[in-house]
């Protein structure tokens, strides 16, 4: 039976979306991350408390309201922050579109495998795993945990055959080499669940927000790629 009961902290909400996940979808961005990438353009998500409250239900009804648009690949998809923080809370309102018939996406950094966010992946059709990059190193420095994490689950999406789109955001000087996209390629060929790999800009305009909050931003002096340079990465 469904606890509607439970309520969730969301940032934001983006009514129809077309970069998170297959499709026209309605976008839900949860409060509070764990990690703090160097790279990040939501910062004004990290922090655990804010945020609005609402139950899994009160989104649901949101998101039939343009159900019309979400065609045959749409759907909700719940991105951060990190939507692993609140397993129950999103496994609810998965489960409930699943009982609406939407199509469920879940767009995460990978880094909290334990019996409630499995329980959250069993309600899962497709997840988005940035993979931000492919050395342990990097992870630790411009990241906060080990690259072990993202992989442990990886491997655990591969196991229950859940579709995946990695995704990685392509930095200048950090992670903008042939050898890290070959990396990548790999990972991606190792593992049968991923069959989408995306390549994204690393972007600037989030500096506003770093600004606001008095936060410095890790990366405001690192060059964007020119769309040409992601092309080249891509054919790799
Ligand atoms: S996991 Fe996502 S929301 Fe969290 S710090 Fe990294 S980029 Fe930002």
């Amino acid at each position: 039976m469904s606890n509607t009961q439970i309520t969730g902290k969301v940032h934001s909400i983006q009514s129809l979306g077309a970069l998170d996940g297959p499709g026209v979808r309605f976008v839900v961005f949860v409060q509070g991350c764990p990690l703090r990438c160097g790279c990040c353009h939501n910062p004004d998500t990290w922090e655990r408390d804010g945020g609005t409250a609402y139950t899994p239900r009160e989104l649901l009804e949101k998101a039939l309201r343009y159900r019309e648009y979400f065609g045959k690949e749409g759907g909700i998809t719940v991105s951060g922050g990190e939507p692993l923080l609140q397993p129950d809370f999103v496994r609810e309102l998965f489960s409930l579109c699943h009982e609406a018939g939407i199509h469920t996406c879940l767009d995460t950094s990978g880094c909290i495998l334990n019996e409630k966010t499995r329980s959250l992946l069993a309600e899962t059709d497709r997840v988005l795993l940035d993979i931000k990059y492919t050395n342990d190193a990097q992870y630790r420095e411009y990241v906060g945990c080990g690259i072990d994490t993202p992989l442990s689950f990886l491997a655990y999406l591969n196991e229950q055959h859940i579709p995946v789109t990695l995704r990685q955001v392509i930095i200048p000087t950090l992670n903008n080499n042939v050898e890290n996209i070959l990396a990548l390629k790999a990972l991606a060929k190792a593992h049968s669940c991923v069959d989408k790999l995306e390549l994204l800009p690393f972007r600037k305009l989030c500096q506003v927000k770093y600004d606001k909050l008095n936060i410095p931003f890790r990366f405001g002096d690192l060059p964007e790629p020119t769309s040409e340079e992601i092309a080249w990465l891509e054919n790799a």
